[in-house]
């Protein structure tokens, strides 16, 4: 094996946890530090010169090739499982900048109640109401810990939106729902797309408060605190799943690699893929990587930090023997609980609209969304089932939907009874760009006893290393959230046709981008269908180490210079898209390991 010189600090995985942690460390101190990234080298030139819808979107291109490496699904403790060899439900990213690259750039806070939901639940509902093996858990932080950190976030990459609650006081046209912010966001909202504001209108007239989508996909020319300038969104559409050919859309590429690359104190090594942090008496001592040329190397660091997504966080513990198992039946273990994944559905109805909607003149963030169900203050529960405990939010979506590929032939099904034939080519030219749905909910996912990871027995990658099993399906209670976000959905729908001059009818559209959701089918979780790239857990935050494996820091209970960042850390999965939690919650790791671990190398209070 090689056995490179020592360094500071090794940071595993080159997206936005990692690079941002490695911003953090190279900006405020000295330390020499290495990022070791698995995919390859790429950033804004290359983005620039070949988007091509069906490579980026239909092939993946951006994403990680199964056949590298991938994780295996089954539903319970009793089935068997599977490799997933096409992804599929989520995407995980690779290369420089990971799936950071490639992201829609909807950047939402969570809830201040998110953060303490074990409590919440619990006082609000009371323990006997609450879902069979729930395990929600509180964060051992609060909102107000974080509302820096969020802050600094926010002005790192611009996030263009509308406060609806700046220090307490609601303003009408943002978020009047969202946690209180101290500061109005960087830059103003994005220009409404013509579809989202039937979206808003609708809205309106239902009496909810629509906000326009924040978005890390900038209306306008900013330049952010560490000097680097960004321009606006062109609109181009071309967004999730591709990177910004512009830089409009804060990628860690845009962002954080400008300022890294002139640091002397950081190095970035692309396709370098770890597969162990090695340690010795409770002290990581670096990691091993397989290197370019496939030599197992040595890399030996006195900080190790872990930034490599939720799944690969925990299978690199896993692998290292780093913390206890977690078990299902004894409910010992912290390693590998509470694997959550978003939970989303659409109406059960589709507005073929009036007109043209030109919906390809989009962004990976633009619309309106109403927060008026989220979490659990304003729902009348006397009118929903019983058993239904929050909400969720609404929103109009975005690109890849209106891609010009993905899009052909997506129409109801009252307009063409089967996928081909001449009826449903005229129907196809003549509806294109007139047919969508208005409203998706996306909502919570609480964490479960059963829901969990560990390692495969079974199947392994290309050196033998055992692949990350994750056992996880849905319960009654997401077919529960599943039947209320499709339920307001249509009714969101039924007021988007009036106002538009459309027609509304049953049945989702069918067609290419549609077939992989069927809303409102009581389905078991798939790992085939496409939801969100939102996988949580594993390696969650605790305010006592019998129920995590890293403290409120993100350093890991049993190895003080050994530190998990990212959404691996979060106990359960928000209706708020995870990532400017990541970038939050990793700044806040930072200021832990600059502010007090360097000055005091031991674990952290
Ligand atoms: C199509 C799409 C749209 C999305 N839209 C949104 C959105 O609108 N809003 C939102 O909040 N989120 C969105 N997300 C999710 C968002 O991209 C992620 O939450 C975020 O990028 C996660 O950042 P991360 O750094 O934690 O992980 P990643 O971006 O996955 O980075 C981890 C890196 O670690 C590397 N790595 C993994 N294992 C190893 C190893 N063993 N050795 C070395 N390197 C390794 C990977 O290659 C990867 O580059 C979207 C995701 C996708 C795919
Ligand atoms: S839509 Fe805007 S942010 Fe997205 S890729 Fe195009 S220019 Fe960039």
């Amino acid at each position: 094996m090689k056995v490179l010189k020592p360094v500071d600090a090794v940071i595993v995985g080159g997206g936005w946890a990692g690079l941002l942690m490695a911003r953090e460390l190279a900006v405020r101190t000295s330390l020499d530090i290495v990022v070791l990234e698995r995919g390859p080298a790429r950033g804004p030139k290359e983005y620039a010169e070949d988007m091509d819808e069906i490579d980026y979107v239909l092939r993946n291109k951006m994403m990680q090739n199964p056949a590298d490496n991938t994780i295996t699904h089954r539903h319970s403790v009793r089935d068997p499982s599977a490799p997933i060899r096409q992804y599929g439900a989520f995407k995980p990213g690779t290369g420089t900048g990971g799936s950071g690259e490639h992201w829609g750039g909807i950047s939402d806070r969570y809830l201040e109640d998110f953060f303490v939901l074990e409590t919440r639940l619990r006082q609000k509902f009371g323990a006997s109401k609450l879902p069979p093996g729930i395990a929600v858990q509180d964060w051992g932080i609060t909102y107000s810990d974080l509302e820096d950190c969020y802050w600094r976030a926010e002005q790192l990459t611009g996030v263009s939106g509308k406060a609806g609650n700046l220090r307490g006081r609601k303003i009408e046209g943002g978020n009047i729902f969202e946690a209180p912010r101290q500061n109005e966001y960087p830059t103003p909202p994005l220009i409404p797309t013509y579809a989202a504001t039937f979206f808003n209108k609708a809205a309106l007239e239902l009496g909810y408060h629509p906000y326009p989508l924040p978005a890390c996909n900038l209306s306008q020319t900013y330049t952010n605190p560490d000097g680097v300038s960004r321009p606006g969104c062109t609109y181009c559409g071309y967004c999730p799943s591709f990177g910004c050919m512009i830089g409009a859309k804060a990628q860690p590429s845009n962002t954080l690699l400008p300022v890294l690359r002139r640091k002397k104190n950081f190095s970035l090594r692309n396709n370098a893929c770890v597969r162990r942090v090695v340690h010795k008496s409770g002290k990581a001592q670096g990691v091993t990587y397989m290197d370019e040329s496939g030599e197992e190397t040595f890399q030996p660091a006195s900080i190790v930090v872990l930034s490599a997504w939720t799944p690969q966080n925990t299978r690199l513990l896993m692998l290292s023997k780093i913390g206890r198992q977690y078990d299902p039946e004894t409910g010992k273990g912290t390693l590998g609980k509470n694997l959550t994944h978003q939970v989303t559905s659409g109406g059960h109805s589709t507005i073929v609209y009036k007109d043209a909607l030109n919906a390809f003149m989009t962004s990976g963030a633009v619309g309106y969304c109403v927060a008026d169900f989220d979490g659990d203050e304003r729902i009348d529960f006397s009118k929903e089932p019983p058993g239904l405990l929050r909400g969720g939010t609404f929103s109009r979506g975005t690109s890849p939907e209106y891609l010009p590929v993905s899009t052909f032939g997506r129409i109801p099904a009252s307009h063409s009874p089967r996928n081909w034939g001449a009826e449903w080519k005229k129907a196809s030219i003549g509806l294109w760009d007139r047919v969508g749905s208005a409203a998706g909910y996306r909502g919570d996912h609480f964490a479960y006893r059963q829901n969990f990871m560990d390692l495969d027995p079974t199947w392994t990658d290309r050196w033998g290393d055992p692949l990350l099993r994750m056992t996880l399906d849905w319960t009654d209670y997401e077919h529960m959230q599943m039947d209320f976000g499709s339920r307001i959905s249509d009714k969101i729908n039924a007021a988007v046709a009036r106002v538009s001059g459309g027609k509304l009818v049953e049945g989702g559209a069918r067609g290419p981008a549609a077939l992989a959701r069927t809303p409102g089918r009581r389905t078991r979780y798939s790992a085939s269908s496409y939801s969100t790239t939102h996988i949580q857990g594993g390696a969650v935050m605790s305010a006592t180490p019998d129920r995590g494996a890293v403290n409120t820091w993100l350093q890991h209970w049993d190895m003080p210079n050994l530190w998990v960042v990212g959404s691996s850390s979060f106990p359960q999965n928000s209706s708020g898209n995870p990532t400017l939690t990541i970038l939050a919650v990793t700044i806040r790791a930072a200021d832990g390991i600059v502010g007090k671990y360097l000055k005091k190398p031991e674990a952290l209070v």
